[in-house]
């Protein structure tokens, strides 16, 4: 699989995990394990930035709420342009349009960065308005479509029927007020206008999308009965007469005149409220354009110039640090405001310690700054000549600068992430882990439970879900008494939770849901865990230096103590319990494949783990069973061919 492949699969992967974790509130996967895929999905958008798409869950802002909207197939294709990137591409152009044209004169347009649509009206009254979607297929966003007010409902001419396109797009002014306001409320960022249109038209809520002020430029007349015209401009000059809000265009009659306007609009983009992103070349005669028609993706009449990204010089004002929910620390460089492709650019990505190191960013420092696509402003480069006397290299704080612990470096990587067992930036994140099935298992308490009453204070730490009152809970939205008594018993339940489980709770790095098992059943109490050392520690099997060091520092610290000593204070359960099951699988290695009725397939390797068995995820001739679920399929197959006994669920069940 090579790294696009990997990506999109991660994306998918994620964005369903994502999807059931904060719509549908029933994740169906462990966090550690979707911290896994989004960090390796991370690693990979770091190398490859060109391959970030919008539906990357790294790129999500969390919260919206997707659903279906209804597919419109568009009677005429959204078609889609053929990028050029030099004068010498749009002299080509030129010459292939003369090849087969007479006398050709060309729309020059800028290319408005939002997003396309198509809005159709029946006898001048607009009816439906659909996204490009792939061109053929799109969604039906009529209702938010309704709320960009530079949409005329009705059009004075009343044709039968007709169709129009245009860019959706949020101006720069808009742009800057919604993150300003996102800033002040806490709210993550929009990337870029186009972003931020994309996810305002998307919206379910229509009236989330009518306070985003979303506007259109509209540049092509698709379909029109009733009428005849012989060029573009008139089409746009007729739209005009229809109250569309149409895009700025400039016709001229030689591909020399094109490469100069294509240099002029590059030159006023400050000029227009919206984010350009290139201009287009149009052939301007419909009678041409037909003649030339289209290749599978694109009209042959047209081309989009792309611009290079725009750069600007500023200055490092300061380097501050944010904690995300996963606890990594972030660096941003804080930049003097400069208008940049459009929008107020006053703070730029550093993205972690080897970022800043490579290229010896210091604050004071005179930087080129760089708004590229869809990426966040980035520092390119510094100017060495006007650094300043008596800058110092800038190093990463050692303490969370939330929550004052100590942070430590990600083994296999450059990300540096606090420690803090209750930092408040993590806090919803440790509480969910803490509240998981494979951890204290606390039915009931969701994740949008957790938010609020993080929300409402009533909960600053994991410990704090242990002095709860039911009445409190109760309180909360979408909870009433009955569920608020059930969270509380489930709440009261685990206390007594064997220690392997309250272990792996804690979210100590590096200790999964076995190495909680393994101390458990090795310390048989959290006290003596405590009063060990790292020579008793490594020589645990299953438990490596590394992982030993996390746990100590872990131990070590101020903020675990103190979550320690009120999880024991409100009567959680310190010791091991030994298991009365026999350890009848000793061992015996166990290939599970295939879907079980009775539990999951986690579940039932948990089984065979705690019988002194092996799970294993391969047939290889040392397995001992494989258990087939239904539609086993490969696994099954190679346990046949190289004769391991296959047994049936209910088989299994009878030797547990
Ligand atoms: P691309 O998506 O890179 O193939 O670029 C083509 C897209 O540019 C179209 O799908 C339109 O959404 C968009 N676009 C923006 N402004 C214009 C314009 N003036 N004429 C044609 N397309 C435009």
């Amino acid at each position: 699989m090579n790294y696009r492949e990997e990506m999109k699969q991660l994306r998918d992967t994620l964005n369903a995990h994502g999807y059931r974790y904060y719509v549908l509130d029933a994740p169906t996967i462990p966090d550690f394990e979707y911290d896994r895929m989004l960090r390796r999905l991370e690693d990979l958008e770091k190398e490859h930035p060109e391959e970030i798409t919008p539906d990357s869950p790294t790129q999500r802002v969390g919260g919206r709420i997707l659903a279906a909207f209804e597919s419109v197939e568009h009677e005429v294709p959204l078609e889609s342009l053929q990028d050029v990137f030099s004068p010498e591409e749009v002299n080509e152009f030129g010459t292939r349009m003369a090849e087969s044209l007479h006398q050709v004169a060309y729309s020059v347009e800028p290319k408005v960065d939002g997003l396309s649509v198509a809005l159709e009206y029946r006898d001048g009254i607009f009816v439906r308005g659909a996204t490009r979607g792939d061109g053929r297929i799109g969604e039906d966003v009529t209702e938010n479509l309704r709320t960009i007010k530079s949409i005329p409902m009705t059009l004075p001419e009343k044709l039968p029927h007709l169709i129009v396109r245009g860019e959706v797009y949020m101006s720069h002014r808009v742009f800057d007020e919604l993150n300003a306001m996102r800033e002040i409320n806490g709210e993550p960022l929009f990337a870029n206008p186009r972003n931020a249109a994309a996810g305002s038209l998307r919206q379910l809520d229509s009236k989330i999308a009518a306070q985003r002020r979303l506007d259109i430029q509209i540049f092509n007349l698709q379909l029109c009965q009733g009428r005849t015209f012989e060029t573009h401009e008139q089409t746009l000059d007729y739209l005009r007469t229809q109250n569309f809000k149409v895009i700025a265009h400039r016709v001229v009659n030689s591909i020399a005149e094109c490469n100069e306007e294509i240099v002029a609009l590059n030159e006023s983009r400050e000029k227009f409220p919206f984010d350009m992103d290139g201009a287009v070349v149009k052939v301007n005669s419909l009678t041409d354009r037909k003649l030339l028609g289209s290749t599978a993706k694109s009209p042959r009449w047209a081309i989009a110039y792309k611009y290079p990204p725009e750069q600007k010089p500023s200055k490092v004002v300061n380097i501050v640090v944010q904690v995300g929910r996963t606890g990594v620390l972030t660096p941003k460089a804080i930049v003097e405001p400069v208008h940049l492709a459009g929008t107020t650019v006053t703070n730029a990505t550093l993205h972690n310690q080897d970022y800043i190191a490579e290229k010896d960013i210091r604050v004071g420092d005179t930087v080129l700054v760089q708004k590229a696509g869809e990426i966040i402003p980035e520092i390119v480069s510094v100017d060495l000549s006007k650094r300043p006397f008596g800058t110092t290299p800038y190093v990463l704080p050692e303490r969370c600068p939330v929550c004052g612990a100590p942070v430590s470096r990600d083994l296999d990587g450059a990300a540096v992430r606090c420690t803090g067992a209750e930092c408040p930036a993590q806090l919803l994140r440790n509480l969910v882990h803490f509240v998981s099935r494979d951890a204290m298992d606390i039915e009931g308490v969701g994740p949008a439970v957790l938010q609020q009453m993080i929300e409402t204070e009533m909960v600053r730490s994991p410990a704090d879900l242990y002095y709860l009152r039911e009445e409190d809970v109760a309180n909360l939205e979408r909870m009433g008494k009955k569920s608020a008594r059930n969270a509380i018993e489930a709440i009261e339940k685990s206390k007594e939770n064997d220690l392997s489980r309250l272990l792996y709770a804690l979210g100590i790095r590096q200790v999964g849901a076995k190495a909680g098992h393994v101390l458990a059943a090795h310390f048989k109490s959290f006290e003596a865990l405590s009063a060990s050392g790292l020579d008793e520690l490594t020589e645990i099997p299953d438990i490596g230096p590394i992982t030993a060091q996390f746990i100590l520092d872990w131990l070590g610290s101020a903020q675990s103590q103190h979550l320690i000593g009120r999880l024991k204070a409100a009567g959680v359960n310190m010791e091991y319990l030994e298991k009365q099951v026999n350890s009848n699988f000793e061992g015996m290695t166990f290939v599970l494949t295939g879907t079980l009725q009775k539990f999951t397939r986690q579940e039932a390797g948990k089984l065979v783990e705690e019988r002194g068995g092996k799970a294993v995820s391969s047939v290889s001739k040392k397995t001992t069973y494989v258990v087939a679920g239904e539609n086993a399929g490969a696994k099954l197959t190679k346990a046949q061919e190289l004769g391991i006994p296959v047994l049936t669920e209910n088989e299994f069940l009878e030797m547990l």
